[in-house]
């Protein structure tokens, strides 16, 4: 199975209680891609950098076996930047800065090699490329899958609704599932965004875990409880790569399913914490990765006999 993925390829500038970072490599695609390489080999990235990014995190990239023949380099201009700080619980942030730079006219191109591919995955990007994405696979994917952040709600909202009309799951944190449906209760927000298209939602809630509605049914997977967090940007991103990754190289899109790729999401997310930007991402085992999965086995696993 073959997965494409979409979104930033960019610079990204950090603080946290922990610390603070000058220029390091970061964007939604980049994670996702890291992440989901750790599950399958064939996948595609689509995006665009600038001439200022370094061809060595590129080579990393493609030495994890992640096709860039997708990704456009912008002679002349500069890559998307953008700057957050945390606040003391880790769980919010503050964007202090959004360069949109070589997104700002970013035109997607999906090379002949990705036509036909199975699994998409639009990670956060302006509403109106993930839906030329989606008008530009001549095949429409067996499952679309689709991140976005209040940034585009704020400016996009139009743009945006068509895309979340066209997609099967919206992967959003609980803050923008609240802003985008008006609606407090996320049972109710949930409710209120599957009518809005999506047959599917997973709701990301930072170290309070994740949920899945779908139809009747819902799941909820917790995070994994680590003694320390240094960085959480980019655990999104890294949880829709693990997600999308588990779920292509099974091949398998039922809701039981759905449920291990959470765990396997939830997982990945657990390793990109523990350092800044996507260095914790760069070189895990898998032995790493199935441990960590065992823990979260372990952590939700009770038997009960008697109830009352
Ligand atoms: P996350 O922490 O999962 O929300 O993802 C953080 C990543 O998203 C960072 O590496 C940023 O480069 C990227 N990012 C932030 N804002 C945007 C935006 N408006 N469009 C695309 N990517 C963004």
């Amino acid at each position: 199975m073959s997965l494409v993925t979409v979104g930033s390829v960019a610079f990204d500038a950090i603080e946290t209680p922990f610390g603070k970072t000058d220029k390091i490599i970061g964007g939604a695609g980049t994670y996702i891609a890291f992440s989901s390489s750790y599950f399958m080999k064939n996948q595609n990235i689509v995006s665009v950098v600038g001439e200022d990014f370094p061809q060595e995190m590129l080579d990393k990239l493609s030495n994890k076996g992640v096709n860039l023949e997708g990704l456009q380099i912008i002679k002349g201009e500069k890559s998307f930047f953008w700057s957050g700080k945390y606040h003391n619980d880790m769980n919010s942030r503050d964007t202090l800065v959004t360069e949109l730079n070589v997104l700002e006219h970013f035109d997607p191109i999906i090379p002949a090699s990705y036509q036909g591919c199975e699994y998409l995955m639009l990670g956060n990007l302006s509403p109106d490329v993930q839906l030329k994405v989606i008008n530009r696979m001549e095949k429409r994917p067996k499952l679309v899958a689709m991140d976005t952040m209040n940034f585009w709600m704020d400016i996009a909202m139009d743009d945006l609704i068509k895309a979340i009309a066209a997609i099967d799951i919206l992967i959003i944190n609980d803050e923008e599932a609240r802003q985008l449906s008006g609606e407090y209760s996320l049972v109710r927000a949930a409710k209120k965004i599957r009518e809005m298209g999506p047959k599917y939602l997973i709701i990301k809630k930072g170290e309070h875990g994740a949920l899945l509605f779908h139809g009747e049914n819902a799941f909820f997977a917790p995070a994994l409880p680590l003694e320390d967090v240094f960085d959480p940007t980019g655990a999104g991103d890294t949880f829709a790569g693990g997600f999308m990754g588990y779920l292509a190289s099974t091949d398998d899109i039922s809701f039981e399913n759905m449920k291990r790729g959470i765990i396997a999401g939830s997982a990945m997310a657990s390793f990109c914490v523990e350092k800044f930007g996507t260095e914790r991402l760069e070189n895990l085992s898998k032995s790493e990765i199935e441990d960590r999965i065992q823990e979260f086995v372990q952590l939700t696993n009770f038997d009960m006999v008697k109830s009352v």
